[in-house]
């Protein structure tokens, strides 16, 4: 069947302002939205924007890389702590740095390009249907934890990558005939984020990278061995929340991340770009924008207040903001100053968030259902009694492995 058959069958919500959201919108694109450059990216920023860069910027780039003995020597923060988060960055670090003697960065700054040349001759299959429901199976194979599938939209792309050897924008080019983004997710682990703040739960963050870096390369291999083309990208290229809304994995939440069902906003998103037909996802409410109305936990635990408590508007606190969407903002440069100050990055908002707890399934679902109720406040409060979102030592962490 063609690709067109399958756009018939469930229109493509590209056009819709909303996502495909409706009346339940958190993220809406208004008439003066414009696409976003990578170089206003915080971390580009953080590179050639003095409003950002400091002595703190170096301080917390390096505890990456150095010695580690020296840093902040509380729990949480030992050497053993920054040598488990470090480690969890190393894969995706060892791609991120092939390339650099051609000014690449691939995974941040520059789609992923380790992939082996393939046959020309395409693989057919008996239905969009068919080809989504195997790319997804092969993709959970390779370790995805959830697998969307949406159209290509040019607004979510960069206009311009950045170039670091530069310091500078250079062009963000794709090659003719793109016309689907599968999303994987990979879930971050919960006990890890229990501990957050800590370096040790940057482990949490680091390994989401690495893992989504394996799954991404391995599928794309996978799609390109069909004769279709595939460009696997993590965080460079395009914008990963609006094409995750897209693709059905979850809604905007008020912390300014997508909120899966499944794990809240506890994941970490890549996206394959191809020509390979498949049918579409749609986008999903499932009551997130109705119980933040009235939630603030990320608002009052964010140690700088960084996340707005307001509805959703079209709120720039910096250059860091794409311009002309309505939804929740969050101030990146306050939200980065606090990573800087404590050598590590921060999750307190996911690891609070009620959407993100470790619960059994059949727990989890009927806390979703009621949550996505008008008894949405039993289900606020239910969390608040259990102790939900409570840190945890990072002691604690270490303490099960010598059970
Ligand atoms: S990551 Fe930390 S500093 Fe940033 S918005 Fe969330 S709670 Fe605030
Ligand atoms: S903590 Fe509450 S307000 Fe914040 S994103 Fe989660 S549910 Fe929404």
């Amino acid at each position: 069947m063609s690709e067109e058959a399958s756009t018939e069958q469930r229109p493509s919500p590209s056009a819709d302002p909303t996502l495909g959201l409706g009346n339940a919108a958190s993220f809406e694109v208004q008439g003066d939205f414009e696409r976003f450059n990578q170089r206003d990216d915080i971390f580009c920023r953080s590179f050639w924007d003095p409003e950002v860069r400091s002595e703190a910027t170096d301080r917390f780039y390096a505890t990456y890389r150095e010695a580690l003995a020296n840093w902040r020597a509380v729990d949480g923060f030992t050497q053993r702590d920054y040598a488990l988060r470090n480690a969890s960055w190393h894969v995706t670090d060892v791609f991120a740095e092939l390339k650099e003697s051609e000014d690449r960065r691939e995974g941040y700054l520059d789609e992923l390009t380790v992939l082996r040349d393939a046959p020309d001759e395409q693989v057919e299959y008996e239905s969009p249907q068919a080809a989504a429901a195997e790319i997804k199976r092969v993709a959970q194979l390779f370790g995805a934890d959830l697998v969307g599938i949406t159209d290509y939209d040019e607004r979510w792309l960069y206009t311009h990558k950045y170039s670091r050897e530069r310091e500078a924008p250079k062009p963000n080019e794709q090659p003719d005939g793109l016309t689907h983004v599968i999303v994987v997710a990979k879930a971050m682990d919960h006990s890890l984020i229990e501990t957050v703040p800590s370096a040790l739960s940057g482990a949490a963050t680091g390994w989401g990278y690495s893992a989504d870096t394996l799954t991404l390369l391995a599928l794309s291999q996978y799609i390109r061995n069909l004769g279709y083309q595939a460009i696997p990208t993590l965080n460079d290229t395009a914008l990963a929340v609006p094409y995750a809304i897209k693709a059905g994995l979850g809604e905007y939440g008020k912390l300014g991340l997508v909120i899966t069902p499944e794990f809240g906003p506890r994941v970490r998103f890549g996206k394959i770009f191809t020509d390979l037909p498949m049918e579409l996802d749609l986008p999903k409410t499932f009551g997130v924008k109705e119980f933040c109305d009235s939630c603030n936990l990320c608002v009052d635990a964010c140690p700088v207040g960084a996340i707005a408590g307001e509805s959703p508007s079209e709120k720039v606190y910096n250059r860091s903001n794409i311009v002309g969407i309505k939804k929740w903002s969050v101030d990146a440069e306050s939200c980065f100053g606090f990573w800087e100050r404590q050598n590590s990055d921060c999750s307190i908002c996911v690891r609070v968030c009620p959407y993100n707890r470790g619960w059994p399934d059949w727990i989890g679902r009927g806390w979703r259902r009621l949550a996505g109720s008008p008894l949405r406040r039993v289900a606020y409060w239910l969390d608040r009694i259990v102790g939900g979102g409570r840190r945890r030592a990072a002691s604690w962490w270490w303490d099960q492995t010598a059970d």
